[in-house]
């Protein structure tokens, strides 16, 4: 179970959230939605302990930020330096970092699951292409590759669909329904109002405040979409 309490995240006096509570169940797929500027990957580097914020964030009942080896993170695209001289293998290998460490050499083990991984998004035969000569689709499952890896509990993803074409969103998608089987608990920060909420079992929506969270119904009507968004949405989508 993941709990968010009282979380409040401030950025030099400006708040960027105040006062969000929430909590999910394990084995549930989370939709962070809300405008630009909402506070959704505030929200989720402060999961991640990478700010300074009020509140409390728990994963059975203990602090996240001390249980990050559990954690898989996919930030947000426009946050990857994407120049950066690395290949598709050495990229998705970071995800076996800790186990490894830094300077080792990597395991029998991680390299089967990196190899795994990568035949998972359908990237391996790929793997010694440098990431910035990639398609936006493949970056992005690269990336994808490289949670998985990890073997992580939890998952976070911070808009993965921005920039990629159907047919890796349909990868995504197929991956993250495996996962829940899994019992792995996914929370997916999602641009799209329409066409792939019904993926979610649970939404959270933001602007600063939570305006909302639970299954969709109760999240997304037009009361709350005009809170969040300022227009309804049958506005929204014209
Ligand atoms: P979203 O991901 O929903 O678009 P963000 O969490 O990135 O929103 O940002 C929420 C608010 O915090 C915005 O007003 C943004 O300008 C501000 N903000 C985000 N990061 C920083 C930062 N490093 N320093 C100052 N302000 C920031
Ligand atoms: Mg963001």
């Amino acid at each position: 179970m993941l709990e968010i309490q009282n979380l409040s995240v401030s950025y030099r006096g400006s708040i960027a959230l105040q006062n969000i509570n929430c909590c999910f169940a394990q084995g549930e797929m989370v939709g962070i939605l809300g405008p630009n500027g909402a506070g959704k990957s505030t929200l989720i580097k402060a999961m991640l302990g990478l700010l300074q914020s009020l509140g409390q964030i728990l994963w059975q009942g203990r602090p996240l930020k001390r249980q990050l080896a559990r954690v898989a993170y996919v930030p947000q695209r426009s946050q990857i330096d994407w120049d950066y001289p690395i290949t598709v293998w050495n990229v998705a290998m970071m995800g076996r970092t800790i186990e490894t460490g830094l300077f080792q050499r990597p395991s029998r083990e991680s390299e089967e699951l990196v190899k795994a991984a990568l035949e998972r998004v359908g990237m391996y035969d790929l793997r010694n292409c440098p990431i910035g000569e990639l398609s936006g689709g493949q970056q992005q499952r690269v990336f994808l590759a490289r949670a998985l890896a990890k073997q992580a509990d939890l998952f976070l993803f911070d808009e993965p669909f921005v920039g990629v074409d159907r047919r890796t969103e349909q990868i995504m998608f197929d991956i993250f329904h495996e996962l829940k089987e899994q019992k792995k608990t996914l929370i997916i920060v999602n641009h799209d109002l329409q066409e792939t909420l019904h993926h979610y079992d649970r939404l959270v929506l933001l602007n600063r405040r939570l305006i909302a969270w639970g299954d969709r119904a109760t999240v997304m009507t037009n009361e709350n979409i005009a809170r969040a968004y300022g227009v309804p949405l049958n506005l929204l989508a014209a």
